[in-house]
């Protein structure tokens, strides 16, 4: 199916005009992959006119911390589509690593990373693994969020969104249709984190419903990818996370025995970038041995998404084919079963040489079987009913004893406002606490106002900001050092915190 190029909403863009790319030949061992890759998809005739950028270390060392060139910047907001070789980030401090500012910076809200064993190409336990991972890519505790709150205590914030849910989950669902996936399968927490795994999981069965041909589940994160490395070819599509999706994409690559082979993408509704997976490895760079097959499945990745899928194809099968020749770099060589040993350009003409051809025993490449376009729709914000009910107030105190600082607060007069308990790192050890759990300097005091239930089930009155705003002074002026408040509040009637262990 060929769609014009559509709206900011369209991920992948079909067309068969050309495109230009922003290239980035990186450092190490960066410019000798990207020449190779460039040297395949030319003479596969892939549609893209080049634009080469400067990012990386002599970025870096020329004082720009950020190590992106202003020209970079230009170019990349110019093209919205970026070809980048792996990079060094010199070691020292002050430099920012450059991939994280891309991806906050240009949106780029998915990273995408097909793991496919090439069994017995390349050695792996597991011969049937093809699970492509779909990881949120600027939210939960990557915001990067931290505080060091007392002596004791530091804290990262958790940030997850509604749109960042939606978007990620719909990417997934959107790329099982338009590339004949299977089963889409959700990796959370929720049992422990309610409210922030919980909307990840909530959004999923909601999105999943719009799919009723495309199969779900949800396994919870620490199960999931036990199971996900003793039996990844029961998965197919994974959509998780920021940071279990950074580990359980690791974990694949390193179980189907290709670190050095897998490319990704970082997909956002206006600007994608494509990159292999491993690093500039000095160790070899210069040397011309190293393998270009990662960044060669990145630009696949990358056709794929202009469009162009039937070039994708064409190159991966090439690759594929080659693999299975033998024809191996260094990193992959092996005595027993390799057939010849190749260097970086060698292993290029050997994959062009084998441009039209189809591997024989791996699995043929079909994105040209695909169904087209992904729609990521905009936000549609429902504002729903936010009513204060109270405020939890934490505050460092170097006492040990719970009921000393508990009886304190509790006789505290702030309207309506009341402690309801203590958690020291979210135990109740206030009223009724139990003298074993451990307590730091950090106290989470909780005020609300309450009617008296009958059956235990609270029923929160709502208070004015201004209580609020009273008792943090009380609190002030009898000494206590508060380092930090959350309000809470129900939503449409529904409680919008989670309870203390034990409340
Ligand atoms: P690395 O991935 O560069 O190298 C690890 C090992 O794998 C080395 O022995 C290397 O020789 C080998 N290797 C990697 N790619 C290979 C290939 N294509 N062919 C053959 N062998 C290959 O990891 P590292 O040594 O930890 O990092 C080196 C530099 O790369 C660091 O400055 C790091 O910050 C950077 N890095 C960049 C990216 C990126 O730009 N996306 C990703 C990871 C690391």
């Amino acid at each position: 199916m060929q769609n014009q190029l559509l709206n900011k909403n369209s991920i992948a863009l079909q067309t068969t005009t050309r495109t230009r790319v922003a290239v980035a030949k990186g450092d190490g061992i960066g410019p000798e992959i990207m020449d190779a890759t460039l040297k395949i998809m030319e003479a596969a005739g892939a549609q893209i006119d080049v634009d080469f950028i400067e990012i990386g270390e002599q970025q870096y060392l020329s004082g720009n911390t950020s190590g992106i060139s202003p020209q970079a910047w230009a170019a990349i907001k110019n093209n919205k589509i970026i070809l980048k070789a792996p990079i060094t980030t010199p070691q020292g401090k002050g430099y920012k690593s450059l991939n994280v500012t891309l991806r906050k910076s240009l949106g780029l809200f998915a990273n995408v990373r097909p793991v496919t064993a090439l069994h017995p190409y390349i050695h792996t336990p597991y011969p049937e693994m093809d699970v492509m991972i779909i990881r949120e890519n600027e939210e939960d505790l990557y915001a990067g969020i931290e505080h060091q709150q007392t002596d004791d205590v530091v804290q990262c914030l958790k940030l997850i969104t509604r749109p960042g849910c939606e978007r990620i989950i719909r990417y997934a669902f959107e790329y099982a249709k338009a590339y004949g996936r299977k089963k889409v399968t959700c990796m959370v927490k929720d049992n422990i984190m309610k409210l922030t795994d919980g909307l990840f999981h909530r959004v999923f069965k909601e999105i999943a419903e719009e799919y009723p041909q495309i199969e779900s589940n949800s396994q919870i994160i620490d199960i999931g990818s036990a199971r996900l490395a003793a039996r990844p070819e029961q998965y197919d599509v994974i959509v998780t996370a920021n940071l279990y999706g950074d580990i359980i994409s690791d974990i694949a690559a390193e179980i189907a025995g290709s670190v050095g082979m897998a490319g990704s993408a970082n997909v956002g509704t206006a600007v994608a970038m494509f990159e292999a997976i491993h690093g500039s490895a000095p160790d070899i760079a210069g040397k011309k041995i190293a393998n270009p097959s990662g960044l060669i499945n990145g630009a696949v990745l990358m056709l794929a998404h202009l469009g162009q899928t039937e070039v994708a194809d064409n190159i991966k099968n090439a690759l594929l084919a080659t693999i299975e020749a033998g024809i191996h770099t260094a990193d992959i060589y092996n005595e027993g079963t390799s057939a010849r040993l190749v260097n970086t350009s060698e292993f290029a003409e050997a994959v062009i040489a084998r441009l039209g051809e189809t591997p024989k025993s791996l699995k043929v490449s079909k994105l040209s079987e695909g169904a087209g376009t992904i729609q990521i729709p905009e936000y549609v914000r429902k504002t729903r009913k936010k009513e204060l009910v109270g405020v939890d107030v934490f505050i460092d105190w170097k006492g040990e004893d719970p009921n000393q600082i508990g009886d304190a607060l509790a006789a505290i007069d702030a309207f309506k406002l009341k402690l309801k308990m203590i958690t020291n790192r979210g135990v109740k050890v206030y009223p009724k606490g139990l003298k074993e759990t451990y307590k730091t300097d950090h106290w989470r005091c909780r005020f609300v106002a309450m009617d008296a239930t009958t059956d235990g089930t609270p029923v929160y009155q709502p208070v004015d900001y201004e209580q609020v705003v009273a008792l943090l002074s009380k609190l002030h002026a009898q000494g206590f050092d508060v380092i930090k408040t959350e309000n809470l509040y129900e939503f449409d009637g529904t409680r919008g915190f989670s309870l203390g262990q034990g409340e």
